[in-house]
């Protein structure tokens, strides 16, 4: 199993890179903001209560999104790997997913990081609201509130990773086919050192 966690703020390009690596690779695409969105169009308890920390641009509670994974990761067991993209969010989840992928004898294989700066995030979000119908897009100052809640909650995430030798960065500025096989190209990275040494679960891969 290959498991991937695509990082960074939000408008990075995490969902257009998953879509097209979970094409290449045939992984799993679990998006816990998605995961979200669909509770709220289901209209659910949970839906309910989110919605009012996502419209505000706030984090969901760490055990909601814990949760949600956990089901996600139990209903696709026969899954070859895992891309999770907006999560984990904070420590104590990426601490969760560590445990969670333990269970199924499994291990993160590295994270990738998109770098963008937050004048060109603003920009992209508030052009994604003009079509995506997604609140948090379309009012500046929740979307600064995300960014900025990204810096001091979010991206200490990364050194989580960093300390077991798993993060990469890469700069989100350019062309999504460039950045995409730059992200395919750690990828295959990983995956040639897992093949070569599974115990060791690629740990050795250099940036
Ligand atoms: P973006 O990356 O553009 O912010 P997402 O779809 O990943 O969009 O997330 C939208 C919102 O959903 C976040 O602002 C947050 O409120 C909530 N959310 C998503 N994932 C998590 C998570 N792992 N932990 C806490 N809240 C989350």
């Amino acid at each position: 199993m290959h498991n991937i966690v695509l990082f960074g703020p939000p408008g990075a390009g995490k969902g257009t890179q998953s879509q097209k690596l979970i094409a290449k690779y045939n992984l799993v695409h679990l998006s816990t903001g998605d995961l979200l969105r669909a509770q709220i169009a289901e209209g659910t308890e949970l839906g309910l209560k989110a919605k009012k920390l996502m419209d505000e641009g706030l984090l969901v509670p760490d055990e909601v999104v814990i949760g949600m994974i956990g089901s996600a990761l139990a209903t696709n067991t026969q899954a070859s790997g895992f891309i999770f993209d907006g999560f984990p969010r904070t420590t104590a989840q990426a601490e969760s997913l560590d445990r969670l992928l333990a269970r199924h004898h499994t291990t993160v294989a590295c994270m990738i990081a998109l770098e963008v700066g937050e004048e060109e995030l603003v920009k992209r979000l508030l052009e994604r609201g003009k079509t995506s119908g997604r609140p948090d897009d379309q009012d500046e100052t929740k979307i600064r509130r995300r960014v900025t809640v990204y810096n001091t909650e979010t991206a200490q995430v990364a050194s989580y990773y960093a300390a077991q030798h798993k993060f990469h960065a890469l700069n989100g500025i350019g062309e999504i086919e460039t950045i995409f096989q730059q992200i395919s190209a750690l990828i295959d990275q990983h995956k040639a050192a897992q093949a070569e040494a599974p115990a060791a679960a690629t740990n050795e891969v250099k940036a």
